[in-house]
């Protein structure tokens, strides 16, 4: 066992993380865990862009982005925080291009804009060029400048270390638990504060964009502490995901013109929204994919549409869309340049996590109570800019804004935190649960557990929902409870075991599921990526408030807030 002292401790290299670290060591030690190697954050894999009006290619305004994101959340975003994020944009990006980004760029000079979906000039009039980038390799691009400025300034890394656990006792967070993937052995990392930015848990879905390393932790961690979870009924589809694989094609490819068609031929988003068409937020144009198919108008009678980018210069699709050109060259065998993508929804992105204030801080309930030295910033957050369904290049927008604020935020309060003391009861648990895992005999393999666990989750959770199917979804998670704790490790050593981590995954991946259905159950309403076939209206009425889940003796209980609104009055969402 090892100890180690920090000012701050933070989980995850990606861009929150990164942008909090930069801020937190003005004010003393900052140590960065990572399950894999830093730069291998899923933020890496961000491709489209990221959101600022700047207005360098048509005029724009903050407080357009403000409307459209207030919109896009169908309305359950908490207005002060989009304003915050939306106010902080365009010095985020100038600040970033300062730190080395590569931005692509106009003729004269300026940062490079396109469109992307829900982002519009003057309340909805018309799509407008919000989304920064650097081709369709943006992640990358602010992941490897982000990783050189802190390198620079000194941040420690810790890559390849596991967080087992989040110590939050006696009213405050006291550090973390960690594995050292290579060794085995066990660290503990004692804190002032403690932040939270270990990313998105898309893996709870068979079909999904997100990486294999995906899992939600953290959230899974907090919540069996007592910290509750918020709005996680609420999980974005992206409309394009390659059939079959799941793996994305940015919007930024129907930002740089590309259209989707069914087995016609036609572009079917014109019916579903009028104005903005294929640029529509990512909810309605997930649920259109679906309905077409449903009608029977999936290309050859199967379960996917087109994305057409054949009518797109090929020069563009080069110079701006590189990445995703490839994708389509490996993976399908096709230039999309020639042929149209056959696409499908995709599981993308979590709105809900770890409900946090503006500047990072830990809720511990639906009053707005605080936990002494603990913070969460980026996807594992929910703060919430993006309310029931995220706008696209909104969440690395979300990321460097907030991640930075919580960063501020523990600068200015480390002096009044008292260092963490991680107790030994806590320590033994840890690792009684490692041996007990390492030792465990059961029949059941966590492959297929898994397998089963993002099928039925698929299948029964996805783009639409209906009471009768969460049910059944509830009872399979019974079922694969159970299976769960009769599972077999076959490696039993200490180094690398990669089947270990696994199973600790699966168990968080479990849980969160969990809070998913029976947060879903209970909204009967549908709102953004919340679609209930039985409840197809948006209730203002009952439901324009927060979920928030709580984990009480061994079963979840529930409370919610409500929204806060400053401007813009929920209205019908018409694009
Ligand atoms: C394919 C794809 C494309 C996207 N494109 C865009 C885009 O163009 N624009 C946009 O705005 N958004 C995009 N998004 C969303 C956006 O990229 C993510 O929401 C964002 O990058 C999340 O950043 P993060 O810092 O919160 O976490 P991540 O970048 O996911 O980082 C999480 C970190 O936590 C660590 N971690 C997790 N669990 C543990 C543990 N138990 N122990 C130790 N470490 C742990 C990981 O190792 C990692 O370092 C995209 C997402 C995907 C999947």
């Amino acid at each position: 066992m090892y100890v180690h002292n920090y000012d701050t401790v933070i989980i995850g290299s990606g861009l929150a993380g990164l942008c909090a670290a930069l801020e937190a060591k003005n004010a003393g030690t900052v140590a960065v865990l990572a399950k894999l190697y830093p730069t291998r954050c899923h933020s890496t894999a961000a491709q489209g862009g990221i959101a600022a009006a700047l207005g360098n290619e048509e005029p724009d305004s903050p407080e357009w982005h403000f409307y459209d994101t207030v919109k896009g959340s169908d309305f359950l975003g908490d207005q002060d925080a989009i304003e915050v994020m939306c106010e902080d944009a365009i010095r985020t990006v100038v600040e970033l291009e300062h730190m080395g980004v590569p931005f692509s760029r106009i003729p004269e000079g300026k940062i490079a804009q396109r469109r992307f979906g829900g982002h519009t000039r003057e309340f909805g009039a018309a799509p407008v060029r919000r989304a920064c980038y650097s081709a369709d390799r943006t992640g990358h691009a602010i992941v490897f400048a982000l990783y050189e400025q802190c390198m620079l300034k000194g941040v420690e890394f810790f890559s390849e270390f596991h967080v087992l656990d989040i110590v939050v006792e006696e009213g405050r967070c006291q550090g973390v638990l960690a594995m050292e993937i290579k060794t085995g052995k066990l660290h503990a990392f004692q804190a002032k504060a403690t932040l939270v930015a270990s990313g998105g848990y898309g893996r709870v879905f068979k079909t999904t964009s997100n990486a294999l390393a995906s899992t939600g932790d953290c959230l899974g961690m907090l919540f069996n502490r007592g910290v509750p979870l918020q709005d996680m009924e609420f999980f974005q589809f992206h409309p394009t995901g390659i059939y079959g694989l799941g793996i994305l094609i940015t919007e930024g490819a129907r930002g740089e013109g590309g259209v989707l068609r069914n087995s016609r031929g036609e572009r079917f988003m014109e019916r579903y929204a009028p104005t903005i068409k294929d640029l529509a937020p990512r909810d309605m144009v997930s649920r259109a994919i679906l309905t077409e198919i449903k009608e029977g108008r999936g290309i050859d009678g199967k379960d996917y549409v087109y994305l057409d980018l054949t009518h797109v210069p090929r020069k563009n699709i080069e110079e701006r869309l590189p990445e995703i050109s490839s994708f389509c060259k490996i993976y399908l065998g096709i230039d999309p340049a020639e042929e149209p993508i056959p696409v499908l929804p995709t599981a993308h992105y979590a709105m809900g996590g770890i409900p946090t204030d503006v500047d990072g801080r830990v809720l511990r309930d639906e009053k707005g109570e605080t936990i002494e030295g603990l913070y969460a910033a980026g996807e594992c957050a929910c703060v919430s800019v993006h309310g029931a369904n995220r706008l696209g290049c909104n969440s690395l927008l979300d990321t460097v804004v907030f991640g930075r604020r919580a960063g501020r935020a523990i600068n200015k309060e480390l002096k009044g935190l008292r260092q963490g003391n991680i107790k030994k009861e806590i320590v033994n648990q840890v690792f009684e649960e490692i041996d007990r895992l390492l030792n465990s005999k059961g029949k059941e393999k966590i492959g297929k557990i898994r397998k089963q666990l993002q099928q039925k989750m698929m299948e029964h959770c996805s783009v639409f929902r209906t009471e009768e199917h969460l049910r059944m979804l509830l009872n399979e998670l019974k079922n694969i409870k159970e299976r769960y704790r009769d599972i077999g490790l076959k490696d039993t050593s200490r180094a690398f075991n990669t089947e270990l981590l696994e199973a600790i995954e699966l168990g968080h991946l479990i849980t969160i599921s969990e809070v998913i259905a029976e947060s879903a159950l209970r909204r009967t309403e549908s709102r953004g990526a919340h679609y209930r076939e039985d409840f197809p209206k948006r209730d203002d009425e009952n439901w324009l408030k927060h979920t928030l889940a709580f984990k009480k003796n061994g079963s979840i209980e529930f409370a919610y807030k409500p929204v806060r609104i400053t401007k813009f009055q929920p209205e019908e969402r018409k694009y």
